[in-house]
């Protein structure tokens, strides 16, 4: 029998406690759930995760053989690129979640379902370690142990504060719906609290103070929400304040959205400064207490000012969950960031887990080294240089293979990889050459930027459907271990690397307006855009209560406006 396991991971308070003590022994006694006592003709596959890559993956799996444990604290899919328009009201954020048990339900594969976070993997002893996330009265039942014939790790990743000091104390995140419907409740507040009238003037500013740490699109998509919910909505609600409503954005680098092509940078940065939102680029936060926020700012040599505020949203990137960075320790990766896979997401150092989604990431130093094989296939007649064609069929090719790179190339920061080859002897002489050291000390170059890129939901559900044609091809690959003619000789894995196909990427950036980049670099920034934002996020939502429950929000929005009670 073969056994799938998926892991997910919530924001509750329990998984935040487990997580903080991932040292905590856990009960000896806690009851181990063998895959044969589940049906002993399947292999256990356990699904660590209910995100977009654990759903993508189960949603994909059509192969009867498994018997797939799905593990998560949370007990539903949430579609987070409207997560934004959760945190004022655009859209309620039971129209933007499906159970994962209704998923489940329309599957012919067996599945099981565990509202419970992994605190630790075994992977010596293929188990792993949960403890349920509700607060009850189980006596110590609410741990359990379950083995696996195959793990796949899904949980995503957590908030990344940089240890910056009163974070986590004082600003709000945006990772969870729980957080989205905390940040509504909160922007309400502050505008009742500034309209009592024992309330100083300047206490009223520092109140309606709303202060967004961190300018790529998670950040620059909540500053417009927000810009629209108060100058739509509450300023006619609350008159005697909306003049003192102030939004500043926060950035320690030159500009906002700085993943994205020049030309949405630019319009952005425009835009938020003719509707007053007060963008603050070089301007790197050190502290937070819990009324003001503390910020060195790069251009000013380091000069640290501060900055009162009402309300702070931190949103600068993604760090490691405890107990993946316990397991990467296990596996000999304990110096890394996310966990490492090889092109067909297999965990390194560990042959029958997998990790797909923010968590993992296909290891950049081997994508090097491939990335210089394919160099030097392209180099046909051994000469160590490359003619402008055939170097341009060698950026395509990389692209094709590889979505970090990919999604490097497609950006601003192509632009600069381009420059930097520009630099380079043969190509500034005017010569249509380019000698294969200077691209590898270029690709070197860009190398450390490259690990930056932001984890996005699209490599996240492309890398679940991969997995998921994987394993339903599994048996017959077992049963024909040479695999099709066509991969014979290779001698690496059955299947085909993972190929990321990057389909554009979107910046709501408020009244109605859209930047999108799409493949083949075409931008498009315009009320149009948020026409064609509108029709693919209702075509992407994974069933059709959700598209009508989404579409129901936007048209209410419409007519009605957003609800400001503070519920
Ligand atoms: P997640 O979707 O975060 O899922 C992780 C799962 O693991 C959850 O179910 C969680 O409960 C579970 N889990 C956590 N801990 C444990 C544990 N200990 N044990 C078991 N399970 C656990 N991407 C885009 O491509 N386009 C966008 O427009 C976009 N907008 C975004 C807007 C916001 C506000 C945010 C926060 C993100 C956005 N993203 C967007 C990024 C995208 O959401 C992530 O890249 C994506 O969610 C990653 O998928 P994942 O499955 O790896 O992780």
């Amino acid at each position: 029998p073969k056994v799938l396991v998926v892991v997910a991971v919530s924001g509750c308070g329990l998984v935040a406690y487990a997580e903080a003590n991932p040292e905590r022994k856990l009960a000896s006694s806690a009851p181990v759930l063998t895959s044969a006592e589940v049906d002993n003709k399947k292999k256990k596959v356990v699904v660590l995760g209910t995100g977009w890559a654990g759903t993508s993956f189960l949603r994909n799996l059509k192969n009867p053989d498994y018997e797939v444990h799905v593990i998560s604290p949370r007990n539903y899919f949430a579609f987070t690129p409207l997560l934004p328009s959760v945190t004022c009201g655009t859209v309620e954020a039971r129209s933007i979640v499906e159970p994962i048990r209704n998923i489940a339900r329309k599957k012919t594969v067996d599945v099981q379902f565990s509202e419970a976070a992994c605190l630790k993997i075994d992977a010596v002893n293929q188990k792993i370690y949960c403890r349920s996330n509700v607060e009850n009265n189980l006596n110590g039942q609410e741990e359990f142990v379950v083995d696996y014939d195959y793990l796949i790790v899904a949980v995503g990743a957590n908030v990344n504060t940089f240890n910056t000091p009163g974070v986590v104390e004082n600003c709000h995140f945006l990772k969870e719906v729980e957080d989205a419907q905390k940040i509504r409740r909160t922007v309400i507040d502050c505008f009742e609290r500034a309209s009592l009238p024992a309330v100083s003037e300047e206490e009223r500013k520092r109140i309606l103070h709303f202060a967004i740490v961190g300018g790529g699109p998670t950040g620059v998509e909540f500053a417009a929400a927000l810009h629209d919910f108060v100058n739509e909505d509450l300023v006619k609600l609350y008159p005697g304040v909306k003049d003192l409503v102030k939004i500043t954005l926060l950035e320690a680098g030159d500009h906002i959205l700085n993943m994205f092509d020049k030309r949405i940078t630019a319009f952005a940065e425009e835009k938020f400064q003719r509707d007053g939102i007060n963008v603050k680029t070089g301007s790197m936060v050190v502290k937070v207490t819990e009324k003001e926020i503390f910020t060195k700012e790069l251009k000013n040599g380091g000069e640290v000012s501060t900055i009162p505020y009402g309300m702070a949203l931190w949103s600068t990137g993604v760090g490691t969950r405890p107990f993946i960075r316990d397991f990467m320790s296990q596996v000999g990766q304990a110096n890394r960031r996310v966990l490492a896979t090889d092109e067909w997401l297999r965990v390194e150092g560990c042959d029958k887990v997998y990790a797909i989604g923010d968590c993992a990431t296909i290891n950049q130093r081997k994508v090097m080294e491939d990335i210089a094989a394919i160099f030097r296939k392209a180099d046909k007649d051994n000469s160590g240089t490359l003619t402008v064609e055939e170097y341009k069929a060698v950026i395509n090719d990389i692209c094709e293979r590889y979505p970090q790179v990919q999604v490097y190339l497609k950006s601003q920061q192509m632009k600069n990889m381009v420059d930097l080859l520009k630099e380079t002897p043969d190509v500034s002489k005017g010569s249509a050459e380019l000698n294969i050291e200077d691209f590898k000390t270029a690709l070197s170059k860009v190398d450390s930027q490259m690990k930056n890129l932001p984890a996005t939901a699209q490599v996240a559900a492309q890398q679940g459907v991969y997995l998921a044609k994987c394993f339903n091809r599994m048996e017959d690959c077992e049963k024909n271990p040479e695999g099709p003619l066509r991969f014979r000789g290779e001698g690496r894995h059955r299947f085909r690397p993972f190929r990321y196909k990057h389909l554009g990427q979107f910046a709501p950036l408020g009244g109605e307006q859209t930047a999108a980049q799409l493949p083949g670099d075409w931008v498009s920034i315009g009320h149009s855009s948020q026409w064609l934002w509108y029709s693919v996020y209702t075509s992407k939502q994974v069933s059709w209560r959700n598209r009508a429950l989404v579409v129901t929000d936007w048209v209410r929005r419409f007519i009605w406006g957003r609800d400001s009670s503070r519920i």
